[in-house]
């Protein structure tokens, strides 16, 4: 007979843990830049390679650029306007850690086992982000001072 060592816990962490696989990977990791153009220079010398793609996406007010590294990516994102988060981050911060990204089979039940486990998500729906993926922030109280985004790809 098969004996059970733990008690699993009920609800989403049971469904999950067994018949569900949460967070792939770490699909990139977000440096915010004041100059997208400069963070290219450096990141190119850096790693060896120019970035693969660069994009705009204007509802986020950010230009982005990636780079391949490996089996990971770097990307850069740099503010179009004062308002877009990210000059108000480097406003505060300065350059550096923006965030980092999660690649999910399914982002809208991510998003509910989040909610369920207390973290705040920014906003209640995915949107579109760079790079094909439809994503989703959590807020940084809640996770250790550091933005987490969860993306999924666009098939
Ligand atoms: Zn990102």
């Amino acid at each position: 007979m098969l004996t059970l060592k733990c008690q699993p816990k009920t609800g989403w962490h049971f469904f999950y843990k067994y018949f569900y696989r949460m967070m792939n990977k770490i699909e990139h990791i977000g440096i915010a830049v004041k100059s997208l153009e400069k963070g290219n220079d450096i990141y190119t010398k850096l790693l060896g390679e120019a970035p693969y793609k660069t994009e705009s996406v204007a509802s986020e007010g950010v230009n982005t650029s990636f780079f391949g590294v490996g089996t990971n990516k770097i990307e850069l994102l740099e503010a179009t306007n004062p308002d877009s988060a990210i000059a108000k981050f480097i406003e505060k911060r300065g350059e550096g850690l923006h965030h980092i990204a999660f690649d999910v089979d399914d982002i809208v039940k991510e998003m509910e086992r989040l909610k369920s486990e207390g973290f705040t998500l920014l906003r209640s729906e995915p949107f579109k982000g760079a790079d094909n993926k439809l994503v989703c922030f959590v807020h940084p109280k809640d996770s250790s001072g550091v933005l987490i985004e969860l993306c999924q790809e666009i098939k």
